[in-house]
């Protein structure tokens, strides 16, 4: 009964595992994706007050023109690059939407699309179910977790169409300069690839400003920029995000969009407008931020080595001197001392040897996971 394309998928692996965690109690999660504030409220009321003023109904299908003239001129203050609101914005039901439409906008039956590892779990089954061939670049601790043009010219052949990129990253943390990214985007150039860049970790980058893809020269182009709401703004459930792009793309992404989703919710819309002209996510910011230095410092301290991440809310530290599978380190951290991380392999083989830990928690919580931790390690 079920289609080729979706027997070709596999659960989520980061699902399975918090499976495990249902029913048990007292267990601190660093498993968790998103921000553990709830919305700025000023976000929150405007929305609630769009909802008593009776703004209830679909709205025209791309979006709200108000937000998405809103959204051109946020991005044009903040990176300094024009977009229009009319043919190259789209307001989609989060990133997750705009990754889906961008690769069924174009990906053809056997269509190549690269994805450097480790990776957001979505990105290989999304690439399946647009019909496409998802093919990884894998990369290692010692690159920093980082492609180079070298490694994406070795899996470049005739059928790639695109390379599908996300930083700062999931799940590894870490970002691109912007001469890293001048490095790539030459390769992309020369053989005529289409970049979906998902940057929706933009806001939260910590060690120096995030340069968008499309404001280096000659990316706009080729571009597709996702981003969104969830995770700067904490508003995962608001289910609200967007796409920029060339106007053909755009379009062809709003083509499915308007026969599948119709249109974002209009309240969530509200609420994102209101998000663009608010600083509220800057407190949220420093406090990651100051996380961050808690949890290196503190798995370093307890022989688990890991990066000093550039952006969004986790670290992967290596596993490997424990001996011990991700699966089976996170597995046993979790019934022996309560603590919930992510295998480093569900994002990627070449995540095996690492655990995603999130600190999008508590300093009260972390220090105590750390504690718990490092008992675990000790009696290994
Ligand atoms: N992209 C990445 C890299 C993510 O980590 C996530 C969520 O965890 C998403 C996209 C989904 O975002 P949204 O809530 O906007 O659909």
């Amino acid at each position: 009964m079920i289609s080729k394309n979706v027997q070709n998928i596999s659960q989520s692996g980061i699902r399975r595992f918090f499976d495990l965690i249902i029913g048990m109690e007292d267990v601190i999660s660093l498993g968790v994706g998103e921000p553990d504030f709830p919305t700025p409220w000023q976000i929150r009321e405007e929305a609630v007050y769009s909802i008593e003023k009776g703004q209830t109904s679909y709205t025209s299908n791309a979006g709200l023109p108000l937000l998405r003239e809103r959204l051109v001129e946020y991005i044009a203050e903040k990176y300094g690059i024009s977009y229009d609101s009319k043919t190259e914005s789209l307001i989609t039901v989060g990133v997750s939407e705009g990754l889906d439409l961008a690769l069924r906008a174009i990906v053809d039956p056997g269509d190549v699309v690269l994805i450097p590892e480790p990776c957001y779990v979505s990105y290989k089954p999304c690439v399946i179910l647009a019909g496409g061939t998802p093919v990884s670049i894998p990369t290692t601790i010692e690159d920093k977790f980082k492609i180079t043009p070298q490694k994406i010219k070795e899996k470049i052949g005739e059928k790639t169409k695109a390379l599908l990129i996300c930083y700062p990253n999931n799940p590894t943390g870490m970002t691109y300069t912007k001469d890293e990214l001048l490095e790539i985007v030459k390769v992309c150039k020369e053989k005529n690839i289409i970049v979906i860049s998902d940057e929706i970790y933009g806001l939260l980058s910590y060690e120096r400003p995030h340069t968008p893809l499309a404001t280096i020269d000659g990316m706009k182009e080729r571009t597709i920029w996702l981003s969104g709401f969830s995770k700067g703004y904490a508003m995962t459930g608001w289910r609200i995000g967007y796409a920029l792009g060339p106007c053909e793309i755009i379009s062809a992404m709003a083509k499915i969009h308007q026969y599948t989703m119709l249109c974002a919710p209009i309240m969530s819309q509200y609420a994102a407008l209101h998000a663009l002209s608010s600083n509220s996510y800057k407190e949220m910011i420093d406090e990651f931020s100051r996380r961050r230095r808690l949890v290196v410092d503190g798995l370093n301290s307890i022989d688990l080595y890991c990066l000093i991440p550039d952006g969004a809310f986790y670290v992967f530290p290596s596993i490997r001197n424990t001996g011990l599978s991700s699966s089976d380190f996170s597995e046993k951290l979790l019934f022996e001392e309560k603590v919930a991380t992510v295998p480093g392999n569900v994002f990627g083989e070449c995540g095996e040897g690492f655990i995603r830990c999130s600190y999008a928690t508590s300093i009260e919580k972390l220090e105590k996971a750390l504690e718990r931790m490092k008992k675990f390690l000790t009696r290994r």
